[in-house]
């Protein structure tokens, strides 16, 4: 009830969590290669946009390799080593780490991710070769059920690993009011500290491994029940259908619970307050001392079972 701030993880919560490759540049070589080394690389990735990646390859017919050394960088990508070739897929964080020159791309970069789509950009031994571009469609229910909440005054923030053009074109699609961008795995759970000083009770809503420290810290943990097993363990409330009208139920029935426990309290003293004095008086007879103390509890037990009759309904 005291939630004043939610925070939405992107993929997977935001969006539908199923990014398909839409663009594919090539800067050196060719596309059935690029995919090629790229599809390879992903093989073992257990990221969405990774997953993305493998099967557009496979979509086009090209044959993957198993990769011979595979490494996830959390929160920037995969590096590998395919038929004795260094493959790197991740974004412009990680092929700077590993020293790859990247500013031919930048004009694409820009482009891409105006249009919302996570660009990640694939090496070969320490070369740049092209970019590939992943969109992923936001929730049909987003923007409604961000706006159902703006509207019981909670403020919305966005925290995901993917970069600040990227984020802020989904945030606007699905009117967020903050974005807090390119956020290391470890970094969501400072950043949630950070607005719970600065704002109060904080609830997060995520669905992927890398969300499960940040749903503990936040004073109520959501988890998306389409999402990872991580995730609703660490969670105190799972969105069974992962859908995000889920959270403005939750949000009207914590206050018309506390409504409850308010009329309840009313209850029990009305009682006390009258029949105490009339007995200590001794003006009240034994029997009607029980009968009163049998009717405060079932007007209370009463009371209480309407609270199934409360309209918690998000969607209209
Ligand atoms: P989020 O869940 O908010 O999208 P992550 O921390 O999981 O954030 O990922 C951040 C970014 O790292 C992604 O947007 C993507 O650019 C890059 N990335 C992560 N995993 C991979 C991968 N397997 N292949 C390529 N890029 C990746
Ligand atoms: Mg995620």
């Amino acid at each position: 009830r005291e939630v004043k701030t939610i925070v939405f993880d992107k993929t997977g919560t935001l969006t539908l969590g199923r990014p398909q490759v839409t663009d594919v540049v090539v800067l050196e070589g060719d596309e059935r290669e690029l995919l090629r080394l790229a599809g390879s690389a992903e093989q073992g990735s257990e990221h969405p946009v990774g997953k993305a990646v493998v099967e557009s390859a496979k979509l086009r017919g090209v044959a993957l390799s198993a990769p011979d050394e595979f490494e996830t960088v959390r929160g920037k990508g995969v590096a590998a080593r395919v038929g004795g070739r260094k493959v790197l897929v991740g974004n412009a964080r990680l092929l700077q780490e590993r020293g790859v020159e990247i500013a031919v791309a930048e004009a694409d970069l820009v482009r891409l991710e105006g249009e919302a789509k996570t660009t990640m950009l694939v090496a070969v031994d320490g070369q740049l070769i092209g970019l590939l571009a992943v969109a992923d469609p936001i929730k049909p229910e987003s923007a409604e059920a961000i706006g159902a909440l703006h509207g019981l005054g909670i403020r919305t923030v966005m925290l995901t690993g993917d970069n600040q053009r990227v984020a802020e074109a989904i945030a606007r699609r699905a009117g967020i009011d903050h974005v807090v961008a390119g956020v290391l795995p470890d970094g969501k759970v400072a950043e949630i500290q950070r607005l719970q000083a600065e704002y109060g009770a904080v609830a997060m809503v995520g669905d992927g491994i890398n969300d499960a420290p940040a749903l503990t810290q936040a004073n109520v943990g959501v988890a998306i029940g389409t999402g990872t097993d991580i995730a609703i363990e660490s969670a105190d409330i799972t969105l069974v259908r992962g859908d995000l009208w889920g959270v403005v139920s939750a949000i009207k029935l914590s206050h018309a619970t506390f409504r409850k426990i308010r009329q309840n309290l009313f209850w029990a003293f009305f009682y006390n307050l009258i029949m105490i004095p009339l007995a200590v008086l001794g003006l009240l007879h034994p029997a009607l001392a029980e009968i009163a103390m049998a009717s405060s509890s079932i007007t209370v037990v009463t009371n209480a079972n309407l609270l199934r009759r409360a309209d918690i309904r998000g969607r209209r």
